[in-house]
């Protein structure tokens, strides 16, 4: 898969072959085109850098541009000095045309490498700016708190993932989690107890999760784990293993032991279903566990 940088550059070089201008719209277009994400709309932050990057793009066409009209100048300038220093017989003469033939080629070699420099500088602007672009288009998809995937996020994953699993015949599971009794943990702790809890249950939740596996933040307290490569028996070994270090880990808050259990509801891929319809029915089989007593996890039928 193509690197968040990859993409940005393909997505200017599309612009640029299809001789579009980087308007916001423009990008956001090409972006979901060359990322097969769906289509976001671009915060004004990002509207900010993509004016930016326009102007930048307007400044190096322009600068080129009088590179080329400035060489063809000093070129036909310097054919005509060529001319007469093959006609020139007498030796002053020559001289002179020899210094002035000097002098044009100096000064066309010190516009080539003026524009040499301020195209690099452009250049390295222009990475810039791309990379903070992609850190932003990054951040408008991960939730703030705890860093974990947010609605907007989840959804290009899972239609990806939902995809590959059935292109490639792979079992594919996911697994909404709700934090038991949260709001007590706000009412008796104080809201900012219960921030910390959510960013302690996200960071446990990370440690024991596979690489390949997605962390989103669903809802306040509820998160979505989606397990790629799984089926029920690996993903309820995964549930389980944190559930254990989830209970052996309470967060301490201002000196006291805040524990934790949460419930949660396992469902896997079937056939003739989309990712939407997947996770609601995780949803209803946490409803069904937080119905059966809480910390406790529940398969979807
Ligand atoms: P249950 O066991 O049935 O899940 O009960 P609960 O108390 O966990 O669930 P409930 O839906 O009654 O309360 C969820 C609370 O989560 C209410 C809301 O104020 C709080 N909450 C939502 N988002 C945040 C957040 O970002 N930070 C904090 N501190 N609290 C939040
Ligand atoms: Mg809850
Ligand atoms: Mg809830």
């Amino acid at each position: 898969m193509p690197s968040p940088n990859e993409i940005a550059s393909s997505v200017l070089a599309l612009l640029a072959e299809r001789g579009l201008p980087p308007t916001p719209a423009n990008y956001a277009h090409a972006y979901a085109e060359v990322s097969g994400e769906p289509e976001t709309a671009i915060s004004e932050e990002s509207n900010e850098l993509l004016q930016i990057v326009h102007s930048l793009v307007d400044l190096v066409v322009s600068r080129t541009g009088s590179l080329s009209d400035s060489l063809v100048e000093k070129n036909q300038d310097m054919k005509q000095t060529v001319d007469a220093l093959h006609a020139a017989k007498e030796k002053d003469l020559i001289i002179r045309l020899a210094q002035a033939l000097t002098a044009k080629a100096d000064s066309i070699h010190l516009s080539v490498s003026e524009t040499q420099r301020d195209l690099a500088s452009t250049r390295d602007t222009l990475q810039r700016m791309s990379t903070e672009l992609t850190e932003t288009r990054q951040s408008l998809l991960e939730d703030a708190l705890t860093g974990a995937q947010n609605r907007r996020g989840m959804d290009a994953i899972l239609n990806r993932e939902v995809a590959l699993a059935k292109r490639n015949k792979n079992s594919l599971v996911v697994a909404m989690i709700d934090i038991d009794h949260f709001k007590q943990v706000n009412d008796t702790h104080g809201h900012d107890a219960g921030d910390r809890l959510l960013t302690h249950v996200s960071m446990i939740a990370r440690s024991v999760l596979r690489e390949t596996d997605f962390l989103v933040r669903y809802g306040g307290e509820e998160f979505l784990l989606i397990l790629p490569d799984s089926d029920l028996k690996g993903a309820e070994f995964v549930m389980d293993r944190l559930r254990i270090v989830i209970a052996r880990s309470p967060l301490i808050y201002n000196q006291k032991k805040i524990d934790v259990t949460f419930s949660g509801g396992l469902a896997l891929l079937k056939e003739d279903e989309n990712g939407h319809h997947l996770v609601l029915r995780a949803d209803s089989a946490l409803y069904q566990a937080k119905k059966a007593g809480r910390n406790r996890i529940n398969i979807a039928n």
